[in-house]
């Protein structure tokens, strides 16, 4: 092997390390912690263990969370409500809604009604103009802690070839315009894309965000490429492997994230870091030292 492992479990310590630091200044200034809700209408199991892992990171980082669990049958006017309540409500400084909801829910009206400054996972049409736009914006949070991979691997962006596999609204695309942002060059595929091969061979960063086990191969990268594994998928026979076939990359790449290990535990840490700057921002910032 002779590239390095990015090791997500440890860049997550560091920066939960800093956030730590940064909720007890909150407090001293505000006089309570940063509050972060978690909306989970039930049905989704999986969204549960998803829940329970937020709150035991905000837990450790001294973030007041709670879960709002409402009934399957909810009606959309009482999760309007709901969601209304929790905008207006001032100890509440980052909301999530936890996807997917019901059939009967409309994702659109829970990104439609929540604040855009308590939204912290980015889903709002004004989050996402924003970026679109290049201005300061909560994002989604897995393309977030990409962006804080690359920038805490201090792996060059500007002028680099980046190509992101993947275009969904909660990783490739978000992730395409914050490259955008670092002056790469992006290039962004996805199933319909005909010459993947010639293509991810360029990258100098390639970041796999696809759902399909093992799928980018040594072949398909550049000597030397930094590679991001955002994938996690589950094995029939158990076990968890991500896009990207870690063995046989890291013969060729420079630098690449394991699966589980990588992306995994730095989303939530990301989703944290952005509800305590949501909570800065309602307060009117951080006092200047
Ligand atoms: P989606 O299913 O929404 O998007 C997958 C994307 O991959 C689509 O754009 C699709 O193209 C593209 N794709 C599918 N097959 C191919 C192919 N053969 N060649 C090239 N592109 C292909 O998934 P998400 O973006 O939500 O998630 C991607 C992966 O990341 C999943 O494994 C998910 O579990 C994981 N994930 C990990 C997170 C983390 O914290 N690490 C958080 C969120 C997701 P098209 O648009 O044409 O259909």
């Amino acid at each position: 092997m002779t590239a390095t492992t990015i090791d997500g479990r440890a860049l997550g310590k560091e920066i939960r390390a800093e956030l730590r630091e940064d909720v007890q200044r909150f407090v001293e200034v505000k006089g309570r912690a940063p509050g972060l809700v978690i909306v989970r209408v039930e049905g989704d199991p999986a969204s549960g263990v998803y829940s329970k892992a937020i709150l035991r990171i905000a837990k450790d980082l001294g973030v007041e969370a709670r879960l709002e669990l409402l009934p399957a049958d909810i009606s959309a006017d009482e999760l309007h409500a709901a969601l209304v309540r929790l905008n207006q409500d001032v100890t509440v400084h980052g909301v999530i809604v936890q996807m997917p909801l019901p059939a009967h829910l409309s994702q659109k009206m829970v990104a439609e009604t929540l604040a855009a400054e308590k939204d912290i996972d980015g889903i709002s049409p004004l989050n996402t103009g924003n970026l679109f736009l290049g201005f300061p914006s909560f994002v989604p949070s897995t393309a977030a802690a990409v962006m804080e991979i690359l920038e805490r691997t201090k792996t060059p962006l500007q002028g680099k070839r980046v190509v992101v596999i993947g275009r969904s609204n909660v990783v490739g695309k978000p992730l395409s315009l914050l490259l955008l942002q670092k002056n790469a060059t992006v290039t962004v595929c996805h199933s319909r894309t005909t010459n993947l091969v010639e293509l991810t061979r360029e990258a100098d960063v390639l970041i796999a965000a696809v759902g399909r086990p093992n799928m980018v191969t040594a072949e398909m990268v550049k000597p030397g490429a930094t590679v991001i594994d955002v994938g996690i998928n589950a094995l029939p026979e158990g076990g968890i492997v991500g896009d990207v076939d870690f063995a046989s990359v890291a013969e060729v790449a420079g630098a690449v994230t394991p699966t589980p290990g990588g992306v995994g535990p730095l989303t939530n840490v990301l989703l944290l870091k952005q509800c305590i700057e949501a909570a800065w921002r309602q307060i009117g910032g951080r006092p200047r030292p």
